[in-house]
């Protein structure tokens, strides 16, 4: 810490990194280039590390939006009416994309992706930061503009992939989706964006523009994916709940994450895994995370609670709640049908205690871990 009490980036260091509490979200090399020191850069391994620490100025902005440290955080809470236990929202629900491509390659419903369609096609966003398959084992993060790049950042296409490390690739390729923010506002295109992250990388982008960072200041709509972990899938054949079920990488077609993980095997049926079983294979950050329902975004959105091809949709603030009605209403969105208005109650109700159970157990979980080696 220096004198006059502002936390750098030794802090950081010293609570988060060397803790094992780093998320990799890219969020404090972000802020310390958009502010011109350029002191910060992501190492080989995806952690922060000094580029030169003399450029350090002291100033504490990586400290501050680090998701994984307590700074801002009443801000954000303020920011969001946030409330206990799973913060601020207007509605849950379950839906689905209309468009047959879209469901074909989403990862549940496809309304993030359909979503992103409308909101580009309407004229409300520029584009939206996105992650897509670049080759074998590498995602990354683009700025899509366009439906087609839109549509090739959704869900999986695992199908034609023929290893099972291809198959995690989604889950396991944690992607700095901050850092592609900044290199944006470098093109000095003015912007509208769009993004679909994570809750560290939310937490971060909100943390930002609870302080005026640029280039936060052209997000103008956040997607909130629920998180459980992400994966590591390095030598995932190797892995026991693998081996003890018989199964082998040329049989599946895609991974997804709700109650359990689940293995959709191209025979068509599924292959439920309990999540106490892939702990193993978790990042360690994210084996100390406490952050499941994605608090801050405009919307929230997972597999848990919809049945399969749906995505649970958490509408949390007023942008999050026009969008999605614009895109409902514009055709591009529809809810599950079949449903009375006291079904859709009592379906709501159900959702909402099990994002409460998993917001908890992950809070157990990241309590259990803390402290271990
Ligand atoms: C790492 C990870 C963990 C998850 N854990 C859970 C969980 O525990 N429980 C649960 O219910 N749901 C979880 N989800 C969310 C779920 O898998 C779906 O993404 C969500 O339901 C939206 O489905 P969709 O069909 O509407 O999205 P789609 O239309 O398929 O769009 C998905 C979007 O997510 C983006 N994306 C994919 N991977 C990443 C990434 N690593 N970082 C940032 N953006 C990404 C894609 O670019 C795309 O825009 C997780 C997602 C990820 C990426
Ligand atoms: S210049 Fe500021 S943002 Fe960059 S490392 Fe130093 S304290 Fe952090
Ligand atoms: S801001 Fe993100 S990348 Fe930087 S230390 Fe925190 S978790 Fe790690
Ligand atoms: S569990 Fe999810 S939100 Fe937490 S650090 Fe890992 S990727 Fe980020």
């Amino acid at each position: 810490m220096t004198d006059n009490n502002i936390k750098t980036f030794e802090d950081l260091k010293s609570e988060v990194i060397e803790t094992g509490l780093c998320g990799r979200c890219g969020g404090c090399v972000s802020v310390c280039s958009a502010s011109g020191c350029g002191a910060l850069k992501l190492g080989d391994s995806g952690i922060p590390e000094y580029t030169e620490s003399e450029k350090c100025l002291e100033g504490g902005l990586c400290y501050l939006v680090c998701p994984r440290t307590d700074a801002l955080r009443d801000e954000l809470e303020a920011r969001s009416d946030w409330v206990k236990p799973i913060g601020h929202y207007t509605d849950v629900l379950s839906a689905r994309s209309t468009y047959a491509d879209v469901r074909k390659h989403a990862t549940d419903g496809g309304v993030v992706t359909s979503l992103l369609i409308h909101m580009l096609e309407t004229g409300h966003i520029d584009g939206a930061v996105v992650s897509v398959t670049t080759e074998m084992f590498n995602r990354k993060a683009i700025v899509a503009t366009t439906r087609e790049e839109l549509l090739n950042a959704a869900g999986s296409h695992f199908s034609e992939l023929p290893h099972l490390e291809e198959v995690g690739e989604m889950y396991s390729g944690f992607v700095p989706i901050v850092k592609q923010i900044n290199y944006f506002k470098q093109e000095k295109k003015p912007r509208r964006l769009a993004v679909v992250g994570t809750p560290c990388q939310i937490t971060a982008i909100k943390k930002m523009q609870a302080v005026s960072i640029v280039p936060s200041d052209i997000i103008k709509y956040t997607i909130g994916l629920f998180c459980m972990q992400c994966f590591e899938m390095d030598n995932l054949m190797d892995k026991e709940f693998i081996k003890s079920r018989n199964i082998s990488p040329d049989d599946i077609a895609s991974v997804n994450v709700k109650e359990d993980f689940i293995l959709n095997m191209k025979s068509g049926i599924q292959v439920h895994i309990p999540m106490n079983e892939v702990e193993k294979i978790a990042r360690p950050a994210c084996l100390r995370c406490s952050h499941f329902s994605n608090d801050f975004a405009d919307v929230s959105v997972g597999g848990l609670g919809s049945p399969d091809g749906y995505t649970t949709v958490m509408i949390r603030t007023i942008e999050g709640k026009q969008r999605f009605a614009d895109a409902m209403f514009g055709g591009s969105i529809e809810l599950i049908s079949g449903m009375t208005k006291e079904d859709r109650k009592a379906d709501r109700l159900r959702k909402v205690a099990l994002i409460k159970e998993f917001a908890a157990r992950k809070k157990v979980r990241a309590e259990s871990y803390k402290g271990r080696s």
